[in-house]
């Protein structure tokens, strides 16, 4: 393995063949005589270039110091105090991973409470829509049996349309406005969900009325009330 090494006058990079070890040898470049650095002595500079270099430390370094050190530096900058203040906003809601986790948890809770006369409700609303539009089928068939002829017909026949229609189209924003509630998504909207419930829409507001009142009181309580987006 030939050794090489630098020159130690103009820094020439310096190769000679192997067992030279020891003896003198001639710069290429500069023509300047050394000696041929051992193995060890190789090892030992290889070290040294490895190994990160001292600072230097001249009287001038002293003087400097305070201001060229980067951590120093870091402390004392003004906006780095401005903005660890920004931290500190007292009208910033409290994000430490414990009110996070009581956040969530009075969230279920308001979920589960309203989670059976959410339900409830809902399904009665689906009933009545499919009731009401069998209502409608059975209607507009009779009107035909009867074999009712001229503008009587006609105006009955839109008379339940217009009434049945207005009956589904008032269950479906109904069910729109539970499902809304389900997610805890916007206040108004499950206050108009449980209040259709409760309306005479078809024969099911029987059972969904009393239901629809308990939602709605449940609606009305603070702690629920404050677990909805809008
Ligand atoms: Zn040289």
């Amino acid at each position: 393995m030939p050794i090489d090494f630098d020159c130690a006058v103009c820094k020439h990079r310096i190769r000679v063949p192997d067992g030279n070890e020891g003896k003198r040898t001639k710069c290429p470049k500069c023509h300047a005589i050394q000696p041929v650095p051992s193995e060890a002595d190789e090892l030992k500079l290889k070290d040294s270039l490895e190994e990160p270099a001292p600072p230097k430390s001249s009287p001038l370094d002293d003087v400097f110091q305070p201001m060229s050190t980067p951590t120093e530096n870091v402390s004392r900058n003004p906006y780095a105090e401005e903005s660890s203040q920004a931290h500190d906003n007292p009208y910033a809601a409290p994000q430490t991973p414990g009110n996070l986790a009581a956040a969530n948890s009075s969230r279920m809770e308001a979920m589960s409470k309203l989670q059976t006369p959410i339900l409830t409700c809902l399904g009665l609303l689906a009933l009545g829509i499919v009731f009401n539009i069998i209502s409608l089928i059975t209607m507009v068939i009779q009107v035909n049996g009867e074999g009712a002829q001229g503008a009587n017909s006609v105006v009955a026949l839109a008379t339940y349309a217009i009434t049945f229609g207005f009956a589904v189209g008032l269950q479906g924003f109904g069910c729109f406005g539970l499902l809304q509630a389900r997610d805890l998504k916007n206040y108004g909207l499950a206050w108009a969900g449980f209040i259709i419930a409760a309306l005479p829409c078809s024969c099911c507001f029987v059972v969904s009325l009393p239901i629809s009142i308990w939602g709605m009181m449940l609606l009305a309580d603070n702690s629920i009330q404050r677990q909805f987006n809008g």
